[in-house]
């Protein structure tokens, strides 16, 4: 028996197995009513009043789910978090940054700022992977760089201010939506709506304090040569007008509203992060008691809330186990490859059913079960 013939009793399986982290599950109920909107809103002009609501709505939204103080704005534009990275590099880093390094994602913005040569060398505190670094700082730095969820690793980080001065970005691309946060502590904290927010891809959005706004201004007004569709000044002025600088997705637009609203429904930003600890919970007890596997982070304080990673012991392979599950329809649980450990990654956001990642659980033993009687 080859794991593609493994089959994991439907009573066992969850209810919905996608546990990816990034595109990651879409509720039914978005795609649903996008398809009833769609006659009357896909295919219709993004600077007409049908998409526009759709973003006064997301920008909207996000004030209020991230309970934002006056002062602060909501903007987004085209390309997702990676674009963003080069945006910041353009039109938020005056001299040098600093960053706060534990895996792929916080290295590669890192890396972002290290290619220009507009900057100076940025300053890179860095951690083994399944930690996170110390909040050092040091002299003559305008943008402290936090990544508030690595998603490579599965370990958060604190969002606060590292010193009194530089401004405080935080790579919020999995946290947002999911894992707490008080905007006093940063000054822009940005993510795309693939992950918490159960969209698509290809978008990013950047909550601005007063501060933040005060930087791009001063930036995208300098003498500093700034491609235009990089330009933060050139997506502030849009966002304002609820609108984007180039065409956007509208689908991708459409269900981050619809998860928007319906987060706030349940109870906003408490509620998503409660679930999440419930989903946190089920996933690292059962992994602290299995025999076969525990949480890859040590500490229990660095473990994230929205996506977990479990180390298996040698003795089981990972990636048989994912490939069993993903033969049972529970897709997207390998480890992040460039990691390389013999893991499982699972995402926890909020529109994930906490019963679901214990069922996901249960399957798991099944399969390791399946797998060595097999041997
Ligand atoms: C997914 C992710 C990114 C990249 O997002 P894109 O929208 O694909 O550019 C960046 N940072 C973190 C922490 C992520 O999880």
């Amino acid at each position: 028996m080859t794991a593609d013939d493994i089959a994991i009793p439907s009573e066992l399986l969850p209810g919905d197995g996608r546990f990816g982290s990034g595109p990651s599950k879409v509720r039914r109920e978005a795609v649903e009513a996008l398809t009833a909107a769609a006659p009357t809103y896909l295919g219709t002009s993004h600077r007409r009043d049908g998409v526009k609501q759709v973003i006064g709505r997301i920008r909207e939204g996000l004030g209020q789910f991230f309970s934002l103080p006056d002062g602060y704005e909501v903007v987004l534009g085209n390309g997702g978090s990676t674009m963003l990275w080069d945006g910041l590099v353009f039109g938020f880093i005056d001299q040098a940054s600093l960053h706060y390094v534990f895996g792929e994602f916080s290295a590669k913005f890192a890396e972002a700022t290290a290619l220009a040569l507009h900057l100076r060398p940025p300053v890179v505190i860095e951690a083994e992977p399944g930690t996170h670094p110390p909040f050092e700082v040091a002299e003559r730095i305008d943008v402290f760089a936090l990544t508030h969820n690595e998603t490579s690793t599965g370990v958060s980080m604190p969002v606060k201010r590292p010193g009194t001065e530089g401004l405080v970005a935080v790579d919020a691309t999995s946290a947002a939506g999911g894992l707490r946060v008080d905007p006093r502590d940063f000054d822009i904290y940005y993510f795309a709506p693939q992950k918490c927010f159960a969209s698509d891809g290809g978008l990013w959005l950047a909550l601005c304090s007063p501060a933040a706004i005060e930087r791009i201004e001063t930036l995208g007004e300098s003498d500093r040569y700034i491609p235009l569709s990089l330009d933060l000044l050139v997506a502030l002025t849009n966002s304002r007008l609820d609108q984007t600088y180039n065409t956007p997705a509208l689908a991708t637009l459409f269900l981050l509203a619809h998860q928007i609203d319906w987060m706030l429904e349940q109870g906003g930003l408490e509620w998503a992060a409660s679930r999440c600890d419930d989903s946190a919970h089920r996933l690292y007890t059962w992994a602290d008691k299995a025999a076969y596997a525990r949480p890859f982070v040590v500490d229990p304080g660095e473990r994230s809330h929205v996506v977990g990673t479990i180390d298996f012991e040698d003795e089981v392979d990972a990636g048989a186990v994912a490939r069993v599950l993903r033969s049972n329809g529970v897709v997207d649980v390998e480890p992040y490859r460039k990691l390389g450990r013999n893991q499982l990654r699972v995402a926890l956001y909020p529109a994930i059913d906490p019963d679901d990642v214990e069922a996901l659980t249960h399957s798991v033993d099944f399969a390791v079960d399946a797998l060595r009687g097999d041997s």
